[in-house]
């Protein structure tokens, strides 16, 4: 634990008021005893033993460096509890005025990727430049991996702007190249922080507690998210509190489930396919998308059972429409890096894909550009090459959104990609627009793979798609994600009114 100066420590006696007291008295003492050897060692003894004390008691400016403090929740709230006191009797020449909790983005992937004694050893080199930057009076504490929480000293005043401020200093420190023996990398963090003003409750771990509702909220934004607390967010996160409460007993009983988007074919108008989603149908809330539940089941670590139910539901409308004699070609189903890691998910796919008698090639595994992009893990890469070759396909989420190679596309046997809703709003508007999805169509000709344009909400946006030589189009121009049994009269109302597209032939 790095302690630095300010503690609330009560403040040892003056050294001028003890020697008065002190010299005196032991002097005459040992004059009694000693005589005058006595008196005279006593005199010149005592003033340099009490300012030694003294000196002992006062903090020492900054704290001596320890190789790794990781202490816990505990330790800090006993650090952050004296200065988080209600405001009346607050000494507050000594209240720390802003309460920060950092992490260092992706630390869990750099954990996998490079070792847990090479994360560490990065999270402490941060930690070693933070310390350094603090101020007398600051305090901080690893409190978890890549995890540190800071209580500010306050200064003459720390608003709003400063803990901005202060927050980016952070950030900067953190973001300087780290160079280790085996590597050398640029890492960021985000952070969350609390105003002693704002403190919801009255105690250290309701401060603390907002600093973190916070911090996930900042981490929600992507790396290097900044977040301070406020009253709107504290509601934002009583939601998310209960839903995170709720959400492993929403899937096991069924209230999360699959909804079903189509997609058509810019050549026929057709149904060429279905998107999985993920909807909430929560008793009280209504129906959630994912965006309010993934962070929850994620945080839960649940998101590997949401995949599941998904993929179960989705084969199992799949069967359904099968059965119902409606031609559905295949159905795409959502899978995070985390799912890819796992080197069972093929066996658990082709188990479920046999139990329900139907071909691999009805299954479409999407995943992420960014996956693709960002994975160096031989094992979320041999996890898609394995799906693919037992002969599932594989579509590349929001594509644009990334920087996957050609070699990747390629190297994972990509079968189709989906190009992202950022390339396709208002494309029929927009000729910037008209030559990205152009070249990205050139590429994807030539590699001899499919493509489909998401986010299609006008006719018009539908129609450039097709135009310009996109062969699958899914959005809400179309239908909305729907629940399963919507899906059957949707698909025979869509069949019977089917009119070619809105298209004018294929540029190409
Ligand atoms: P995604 O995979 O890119 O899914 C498409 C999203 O775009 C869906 O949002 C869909 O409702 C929305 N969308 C469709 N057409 C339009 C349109 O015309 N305009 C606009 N603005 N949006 C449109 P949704 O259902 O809210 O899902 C958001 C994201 O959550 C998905 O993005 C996907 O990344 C994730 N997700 C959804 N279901 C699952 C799931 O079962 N598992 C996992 N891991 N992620 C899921
Ligand atoms: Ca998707
Ligand atoms: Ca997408």
């Amino acid at each position: 634990m790095t302690r630095l100066s300010g503690s609330p420590a009560p403040a040892p006696s003056q050294p001028l008021q003890l020697m008065l007291l002190v010299v005196p008295l032991t002097s005459l003492a040992a004059f009694k005893i000693w005589g005058e050897i006595g008196l005279i060692a006593v005199a010149a003894v005592m003033p340099v033993l009490v300012l030694g004390l003294r000196l002992k008691g006062r903090n020492p400016r900054v704290a001596p460096l320890v190789a790794r403090d990781t202490g816990t929740r505990q330790d800090f709230l006993t650090l952050l509890t004296p200065l988080s006191m209600p405001r009346d009797g607050l000494d507050l020449a000594r209240a720390a005025s802003a309460c920060f909790v950092m992490e260092i983005d992706d630390f869990a992937r750099m954990q996998d990727r490079f070792g847990h004694q090479q994360a560490d050893l990065i999270a402490e080199r941060i930690g070693a430049r933070l310390r350094a930057m603090l101020r007398p009076g600051d305090m901080m504490l690893q409190v978890g991996d890549g995890r540190y929480c800071f209580a500010l000293n306050p200064g003459p005043q720390v608003d709003l702007e400063t803990c901005i401020n202060i927050a980016g200093r952070i950030q900067t420190t953190v973001e300087k190249l780290i160079r280790t023996e085996q590597l050398t990398l640029h890492a960021t963090a985000s952070i969350g922080f609390c105003q002693l003003n704002r403190n919801p409750g009255e105690t250290a771990a309701s401060w603390l507690e907002a600093a973190e509702v916070a911090l996930v909220e900042a981490q929600l934004q992507g790396v290097s998210g900044l977040r301070g607390f406020t009253r709107d967010l504290a509601q934002k996160s009583q939601i998310q509190l209960r839903l995170r409460k709720s959400a492993a007993r929403a899937l096991d009983d069924g209230e999360i489930t699959a909804w079903f988007q189509p997609q058509i074919s810019t050549d026929t108008g057709d149904v060429s396919g279905f998107e999985a989603l993920a909807r909430w149908h929560h008793p009280e809330l209504g129906v959630l998308g994912p965006g309010q539940f993934l962070p929850a089941l994620r945080e839960a670590n649940l998101l590997d059972r949401l995949s599941d139910v998904m993929l179960a539901q989705a084969i199992e409308a799949m069967a359904r429409w099968d059965t119902a004699g409606l031609n559905v070609p295949q159905i795409g189903v959502n899978f995070t890096e985390d799912d890819l890691r796992d080197p069972n998910l093929p066996e658990r796919v082709a188990w479920r894909l046999e139990q329900a008698g139907l071909p691999t090639d009805r299954l479409a595994v999407e995943i992420l550009e960014s996956v693709v992009t960002d994975s160096q893990d031989e094992s979320v890469i041999g996890c898609v090459t394995r799906l693919s070759e037992m002969g599932c396909r594989i579509d590349m989420d929001d594509f644009g959104t990334g920087n996957a190679s050609v070699s990747a596309i390629r190297r994972l046997n990509v079968s189709r990609i989906k190009i992202d809703r950022s390339l396709v709003r208002a494309v029929d508007r927009d000729p910037e627009q008209q030559r990205v999805i152009a070249a990205v169509l050139t590429m994807t000709d030539k590699l001899g793979i499919d493509t489909l344009g998401e986010g299609a909400e006008t006719p018009g946006e539908h129609a450039m798609l097709a135009q310009l030589g996109c062969r699958h189009v899914q959005g809400y121009g179309i239908a909305l994600p729907m629940p399963m049994d919507e899906t059957l009269t949707w698909i025979s109302n869509h069949r019977a009114r089917l009119v070619p597209a809105p298209t004018v032939g294929h540029r190409s």
